[in-house]
Parts: C-alpha cells; structure tokens; sequence
C-alpha cells in the first residue's frame, strides 16, 4: 500500500536537518511541493561551535537549535524525529527506525559525515570525537569531572589526569587546543588555585610536518605561536599508535600520560552511504554532477558534507565546510523549486568565504580564496560576521554575540558546570 494519499504534488524527502537539509528545505517554501525532513535529533547543530560548549563558552541551546522552530512560517513542511536506516535508491523508498517506509518524488541526501578514527586502536572506545552536541557536552563534563577528582586527590596530578591531548592539526584540533588552553589558564588556574599549572598540561599531536596544512606558511606560524602562547605544546611528525584511558602511544615510541584524548583528525560520509551500491569518493562522499544530482538517478540531490563536490573554477573538491553545505543545500532547492515549475536546473556556483579558524580570543585567521590572509582581531571579526550569517535564527545571533561578547569582556565561562541527570 502506497504511504501517500494525495499523489498530485511531487513529495520531497530531505535526509538530515544540518545546513545543507535545512537550506534545502526553506528554499522550497514557495515551491507547490509536499517536503517532509527527516533528522535523527529533533535540534539542528551548529558544528563549528561545539568547541565553545566543550570548554563552557557557550550553553546548549546557542548550539543547538529545535528544527520545528525553523519551520514554523512554511506550510509545505512536516518533520519527523527518526533515524533513517535504509536508502533504496531504485525503489525510491527510505526506511527508519520507527516510523513506516515513505516513498519520493525526488530525495536531498544532507546526512553529513562522522567520525573516522582510521582504525586507531582504543580510539573508539577511549577517545573524544567533537562532532555533535552531545560530544561536546560529555567532553565538557569529562574535563571537569577530572578536575574535581584531582582536586580531592592530588595523587592523580602524577599521573597526567589533568593532561589532554587533542590530535589533529587541522581547524577542529587548532581551536579545541586553544579553547581549552584559555580554559585551563584563564579559569580553571582560579578556580582551582592549589593546583600547580604544570599538572595539567595541552598537547597537539599532528603527523604531518605542520599544523593547518590547508593555509598558508605564515599562518601556520601565527598559528604555532598563538598555541605556543597560550601553553599548549604543539607536537608535529607524530602519530597516535594506540589510546588507553590514561596513555597515548605515539608511533615513535614515545607515550604520553594523558586520561583525556579529544580525537579531531579525521571525518568521513555518513556510514549510509556505503550501503547504497554507488561507488564512493575520498572520505566515503558521493560524487555529484554539476547540479548536485547522481548521474545514476537525477532524482536525487546530495548536499553538504556527504557530497563531493568538484568545483569547476578550481576543478578541487570543496572542503567539508558550513558554507559549502548551506549553498548547496539552498541550490538543491532551488534547483528543485525550477524543476516542478517546469524549468530546467542550473550548475552549482560556490561562492568561497574563506577558510578560517579560531585559535583564541583576538587569535583568528583568514585566508581568501586569492590567497589573501588575515590574523588577529580582524580576521576575528571576519569569523565572527561569516559564522553569525551561518546560525539558523536572528535570536540564536543575538544570543551568540551576547555571549562571545561577555567572555570577552569578563573572561568568563559561565557554563562550565556539570549538571548530573
Ligand atoms: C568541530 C567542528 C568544527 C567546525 N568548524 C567549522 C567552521 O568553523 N566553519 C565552517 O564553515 N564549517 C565548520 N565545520 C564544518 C561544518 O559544520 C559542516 O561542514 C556542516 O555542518 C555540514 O553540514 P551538513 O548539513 O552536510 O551536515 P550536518 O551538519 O552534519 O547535518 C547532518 C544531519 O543529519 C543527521 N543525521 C545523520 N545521520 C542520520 C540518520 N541516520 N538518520 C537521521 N538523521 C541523521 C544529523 O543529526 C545532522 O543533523 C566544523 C565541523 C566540526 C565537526
């Protein structure tokens, strides 16, 4: 039996409520289509700012935020909570875990990427990724549940409970470093005075020559010297061998004593992917066509970081980042508004905003796509406009600028407690 009753309006079925889902969606607002989203969680999450809830910065809900509130003003949408758990791409149908089979016209696949730990021994079990919101909520009280037990019982400081090493030398490591760096320093060195600084030690880890591979050499040097400055070691040509819950093993032998891993080196497609028969890019990412369709069903669009998508300009693979994923997701319901109003689709045009980083506070940088660089307070500023623009609402805007604004002024961390349920 057919799980439609009106079949007249073609049905949309957006996968994910990330930047790309929901870009999607909301461009089909005008559009005389049925679109149902479906995401795991019923909040959408503002990645690139977990780091700030993993280190007490910001408070849950500036980070994520409920996807029905998004949807509230567009009569054409109905979403669901439910984790899709087949994709038939020939049948046109999508399986979940709860709610029954629902069959489509056309499919935006925006299901992200997660987590690859590159088969690390004990990474999985032992290691912090900082990929969801939950992620950074157990980092957060992890940290501070270290910092209490050594607090009650200074044997712990000896053997490295207090130590954290984050591996990755890329943007999620560089900011998470420097974030807790500020957090170790500037706080918790207060907030737990008779604790010797040197007892709680950051450490980089990255196995390539350089930190941030992806900008440009002064860059990299501003980078090592902003972390350097705020205390974090920075450990280069190494690679993580094997994670316990109290060491790291590097491959060079050397092993460091540490009962907090944040893992930040690698991502990969969501692991749907793999089970769909197409043949996949690096990273586990499905190759798009220029309209960010599947050549082997038009019908389908896949959007943000599950796509690889090659820009024609550079003729490279856009990188896994938020911009990348809201202007694909709004091109793909673009794209779709044209095609049911009878109009043929247009190519995908990525319009590059830069790549950037926090390392701390005053610490950012920029590189443009002509290979222009900024650093310090401006390029802050640059990150900041950029990253507000990402947020879904005005009011999450305004509670984030509230808030950065705040532990600027103050230097204060106000949501760095625990709250046990
Ligand atoms: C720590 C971190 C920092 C970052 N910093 C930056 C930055 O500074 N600037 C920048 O531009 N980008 C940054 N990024 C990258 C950016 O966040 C991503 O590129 C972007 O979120 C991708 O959007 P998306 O819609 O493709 O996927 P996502 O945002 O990952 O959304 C995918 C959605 O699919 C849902 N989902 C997954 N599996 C299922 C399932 N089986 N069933 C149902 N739902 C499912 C998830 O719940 C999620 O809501 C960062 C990413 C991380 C992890």
């Amino acid at each position: 039996m057919s799980d439609r009753q009106d079949k007249a309006r073609p049905r949309v079925l957006v996968l994910g409520g990330g930047f790309g889902g929901i870009g999607a969606a909301q461009k089909l607002h005008k559009s005389d289509v049925d679109v149902v989203l479906v995401d795991k969680n019923d909040y959408h999450t503002f990645q690139p700012l977990l780091y700030q809830v993993a280190t007490g910065l910001l408070e849950q809900p500036a980070v994520g935020h409920p996807i029905r509130d998004l949807f509230h003003d567009q009569e054409n949408v109905r979403l669901h909570k439910d984790r899709v758990s087949a994709i038939d791409l020939d049948a046109r149908e999508v399986q979940f875990a709860e709610l029954e089979p629902l069959s489509y016209d056309y499919l935006v696949l925006g299901l992200g990427a997660e987590v690859n730990f590159f088969g690390v021994e004990g990474a999985a079990e032992h290691s912090f990724p900082l990929y969801t919101l939950v992620d950074a909520v157990r980092l957060k009280d992890h940290v501070l549940g270290k910092w209490e037990a050594a607090d009650k019982d200074r044997g712990l400081l000896d053997d490295g409970a207090l130590n954290i090493v984050v591996v990755g030398g890329g943007p999620t490591g560089v900011e998470t470093a420097g974030a807790l760096a500020e957090l170790y320093t500037g706080l918790f060195s207060k907030d737990f005075p008779d604790i010797d600084e040197e007892a709680a030690r950051i450490t980089l880890v990255e196995a390539s020559p350089e930190i941030f591979s992806m900008f440009k050499p002064d860059i990299r040097n501003y980078a090592v010297e902003a972390l350097t400055k705020r205390g974090v070691d920075v450990t280069t040509g190494e690679v993580v061998q094997s994670i316990a819950p109290d060491r790291v093993q590097l491959k060079s032998g050397k092993e460091l004593k540490a009962h907090t891993l944040v893992w930040g080196a690698g991502l990969q497609g969501n692991e749907l992917v793999q089970s769909l028969g197409l043949e996949l890019e690096r990273g586990n990412r499905i190759g798009v066509d220029e309209e960010l369709r599947l050549p082997s069903h038009p019908e389908v669009f896949v959007v943000g970081d599950v796509a690889a998508i090659t820009d024609p300009k550079t003729q490279q693979v856009l990188p896994q980042l938020g911009s990348v994923a809201l202007q694909s997701g709004e091109h793909a319901g673009e794209t779709l508004a044209r095609l049911v109003a009878g109009k043929g689709p247009e190519p995908f045009k990525y319009h590059d905003k830069g790549t950037m980083a926090t390392i701390g506070r005053g610490s950012a940088v920029v590189q443009m796509l002509g290979g222009r660089t900024m650093k310090g307070k401006t390029a802050q500023v640059a990150w900041g406009t950029v990253h507000l623009a990402l947020l879904p609402t005005n009011e999450s805007r305004a509670k984030a600028i509230v808030d950065w604004a705040g532990a600027t002024l103050t230097h204060q961390r106000t949501a760095r407690i625990s709250v046990e349920t």
